[in-house]
């Protein structure tokens, strides 16, 4: 068997030119061939307490995670650079023993056993604008290694005057998970900006860089939420850097507002462009009076966000919905995108699932409201638990202090029992879920 990190030192070194980067923003170096301390460096376990949201070294998932909950893993490995974490992944991989990689943890919820295998965790930060000749003028390409907290890049994108990514101000994590489930908010998603990704794939055993569209983006999936073993080291956004675009006083505008909830908060019509910081200031305003924002303050946003995806149907089944259930016309791209099905026969009255290809039309349900609908409230939780449903937010499970991953598993799943005998929905989770039966 050849050494991994060898393999790996070879892949670097062999990659060629880097692309040029501009001098004056935060720098994502390019990486350098590994020297052999580096290879060593690369092939020990790390210590990670600096590593960590609260500096201490975790030895369990709850401090890992913004649920707060889940039990022990075997090892812990960090890696700073993107040389590291494809090291790692491959000698991982090359063991055979389970892992997991781990960002900011606030899309991952592990039971209270904990898991048998490593964890590895992304700490390769930083962002600089890459040179590209295919683009227009007005338009900026930017690295961000996979490490890099996303709520940074984008404050680091409104404070440079690029548009594209201010809607999704606020959300938690790393940008290497963005492309995971392309995270999405406000009319936005990762999937409008994201030009290609940067990844160590397991089968190829080497570093490769794809573009957006074969990862099959979709509504909170792409292949790799499906199991695609690859592990991002960098994301290349493109975003919008027209100095054109922008108010009589020289403030940067965000792209067109397709939201209504936002345009109401902005106290603009569908479609107006707002100056980027006041979208980025609104966005994260409305996000914490929903508890959206991770705040040490709010016990709300002990969470992972929304548990439960919208549900997307075929309108057939939604005309069985009450004609007050709000739906969201689904375009035929995301429709054959989706590849969780989440109809569900209402007690076997309905035909057979359709079939998506024959072009039938399909809608996106509300899942908060549907939860509501089915009778339980913001701030429900089963007698004893100390899982509740945020008192701000139906989409979300909140860990109200002490609570344990069986808990939150508990409600979840009292919630689904709900939803599905009240209205005939099967609500999946939009979480990673591990060793926990939702
Ligand atoms: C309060 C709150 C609000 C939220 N709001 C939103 C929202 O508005 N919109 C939204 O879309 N999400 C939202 N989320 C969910 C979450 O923030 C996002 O999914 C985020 O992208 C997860 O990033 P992370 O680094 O924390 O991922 P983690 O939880 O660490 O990992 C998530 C998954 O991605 C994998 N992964 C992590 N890094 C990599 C990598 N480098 N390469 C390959 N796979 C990787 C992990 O193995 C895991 O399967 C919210 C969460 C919380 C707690």
């Amino acid at each position: 068997m050849p050494d991994p990190t060898e393999e790996i030192a070879a892949i670097v070194a062999s990659r060629g030119e880097p692309e040029r980067y501009s001098d004056d923003l935060p720098s994502a170096a390019p990486e350098p061939a590994a020297t052999a301390d580096e290879r060593e460096h690369v092939s020990m376990p790390q210590p990670a307490a600096q590593d960590t949201p609260d500096g201490q070294t975790p030895t369990d998932f709850a401090s890992l995670t913004t649920m707060q909950v889940g039990g022990k893993f075997a090892q812990l490995l960090v890696a700073r650079t993107a040389f590291e974490l494809a090291a790692h992944a491959a000698g991982l991989w090359e063991s055979e023993d389970s892992w997991l990689l781990l960002g900011g943890g606030s899309n991952t919820i592990v039971a209270d056993s904990g898991y048998p295998g490593s964890v590895l965790l992304v700490r390769n930060t930083g962002i600089a604008v890459v040179a590209d000749d295919n683009l227009p003028e007005n338009k900026v390409r930017v690295r961000v290694q996979a490490g890099q907290d996303w709520d940074e890049l984008v404050a680091w994108s409104v404070a440079q005057g690029y548009a594209g990514i201010e809607m999704l101000s606020g959300i938690p994590g790393l940008a290497g998970a963005a492309p995971v489930q392309n995270i999405g908010a406000y009319g936005g998603e990762l999937a409008n900006t994201l030009h290609s990704v940067e990844l160590y794939e397991r089968d190829l055993a080497a570093v490769r860089r794809l573009p957006a569209a074969e990862l099959r983006l979709a509504y909170r999936d792409s292949i790799l939420k499906q199991g695609y073993e690859a592990v991002v080291l960098s994301i290349d956004l493109v975003l919008d850097a027209s100095r054109d675009n922008s108010t009589a006083e020289g403030q940067p505008l965000s792209a067109p507002i397709i939201f209504p909830q936002l345009a109401k908060a902005l106290g603009v019509k569908l479609g107006a462009q707002v100056p980027l910081r006041e979208v980025r200031d609104t966005v994260l305003r409305v996000r914490a009076e929903k508890g959206m924002v991770l705040d040490p303050q709010d016990p709300n946003s002990v969470s992972a966000g929304s548990f439960f995806m919208n549900p997307i149907v075929s309108e057939q089944f939604a005309r069985t919905l009450p004609p007050h259930a709000p739906r969201f016309p689904v375009d035929a791209e995301e429709a054959s995108d989706t590849v969780t099905t989440f109809d569900a026969i209402r007690d076997g009255q309905l035909p057979p699932l359709p079939d998506y290809d024959s072009g039938e039309r399909r809608v996106k349900l509300s899942a908060a409201w549907l939860i509501e609908n089915a009778g339980i409230k913001k701030g429900f939780r089963l007698p004893g638990s100390k899982a509740a449903i945020s008192d701000k937010h139906t989409l979300a499970i909140t860990n109200r202090g002490g609570a344990t991953a069986a808990e939150i598993g508990e409600l979840a799943r009292y919630v689904v029992s709900m939803v599905q005998a009240e209205f005939g929905v099967v609500l999946a989770p939009e979480p990673n879920i591990y060793g926990i039966e939702i």
